[in-house]
């Protein structure tokens, strides 16, 4: 292992995440544990540019493995976005002396990250942070499992009034263009169906369902929703649903911000520190401009350009597996 990292900034950015704070505390123990500094940068890009920066030891990191939210703060940073922006950020690090990051964070910043890294040859590596799980090449990202079983939770209430008052209830969660999360939380909360984006594009679901009478036999209908323009979103299909099927009892809950907060799931804790030593571990093997993910339940990394590629489709299996136990 022959590498000159001695100094190592860790931020997070974009979207928080629960299981964020587990990744940095995994990611500053690592870097100690191999001789390598950490330093804490806050407010993601942005606090590179204007450095609020703080050196982290073993126990800046302690007591927060539980914590939802992340202690580095996050931030969206316009100012990254230009190549002057930029510039300020590598001097920042230069100024620090800051020879490699590990970027905690979504699509948007790992895009930025990979920007970065090529304009200024810094080695980045970066971590899957967002409860999206939208990032190719990792099986699960950081934050997802806890989003899931808090949508979860939130719907097994819904289900209570749903049911009371025989309503068709549109359930809109997060996901951004990728479905996982309304699929997944379809299913474990038993839901009639999930309205996707991937499946959108081909088809116009809301159709479908009232067209297979998905009603028919049950005293209450809930519907799990990606908030995405491709979808329409949750109370668009609401408006729908009014004007096309008036006979039908339509409610929409939107779970918004909750689905981020929280205390992270066992996995996610997990998973952020697994994924924090392997951090580690690819920076000093001289891998650089790499995400870490989890595949098979196996460590591996994707080059940057690879995991914000958008290519990740959806299961059919899943799929399968929600239209089957709905009916
Ligand atoms: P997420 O990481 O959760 O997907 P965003 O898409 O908001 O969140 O991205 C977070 C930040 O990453 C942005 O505010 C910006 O600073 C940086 N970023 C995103 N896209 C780019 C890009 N194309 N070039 C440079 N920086 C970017």
């Amino acid at each position: 292992m022959a590498s000159n990292i001695k100094c190592i900034g860790v931020l997070t950015s974009g979207g928080d995440a629960p299981g964020m704070n587990a990744a940095i505390r995994s990611v500053t123990r690592a870097a100690i544990f191999n001789g390598i500094r950490v330093k804490g940068i806050f407010k993601g890009y942005k606090g590179l540019i204007s450095g609020e920066i703080s050196e982290f030891k073993t126990n800046s990191v302690s007591n927060i493995i539980q914590q939802g939210g992340t202690i580095l703060k996050t931030a969206r940073c316009a100012e990254f976005l230009t190549p002057e922006g930029r510039k300020i950020a590598f001097e920042t690090m230069q100024r620090e002396e800051i020879d490699a990051l590990v970027v905690i964070g979504g699509d948007g910043s790992l895009t930025g990250a990979n920007i970065f890294a090529n304009e200024f040859d810094v080695p980045i590596v970066g971590l899957p942070g967002t409860i999206d799980n939208d990032l190719y090449g990792t099986d699960v990202t950081i934050g997802y499992d806890t989003a899931l079983n808090t949508i979860m939770q939130s719907v097994d209430k819904i289900r209570d009034t749903a049911t009371s008052h025989e309503r068709l209830f549109f359930i809109e969660v997060m996901g951004r263009n990728c479905g996982y999360l309304a699929l997944n939380s379809a299913i474990a909360s038993g839901a009639e169906a999930a309205i996707i984006p991937e499946i959108s594009i081909e088809k116009d679901q809301l159709s479908e369902l009232i067209e297979q009478g998905f009603r028919k036999s049950k005293n209450s209908s809930l519907v799990l929703v990606t908030e995405s323009e491709i979808t329409g979103g949750a109370l668009k299909l609401a408006e729908r649903v009014k004007t096309e099927y008036p006979q039908y009892d339509v409610r929409v809950s939107i779970l918004g911000h909750l689905q981020r907060g929280g205390s992270p799931s066992a996995q996610d804790r997990i998973l952020a520190s697994r994924m924090g030593i392997a951090a580690i571990r690819a920076l000093l093997e001289d891998q650089r401009n790499v995400m870490i993910g989890i595949h098979e339940n196996e460590i591996v990394y994707i080059p940057f350009k690879r995991a914000i590629k958008k290519e990740r489709e959806i299961s059919d299996e899943l799929l399968e597996v929600l239209r089957i136990s709905s009916i």
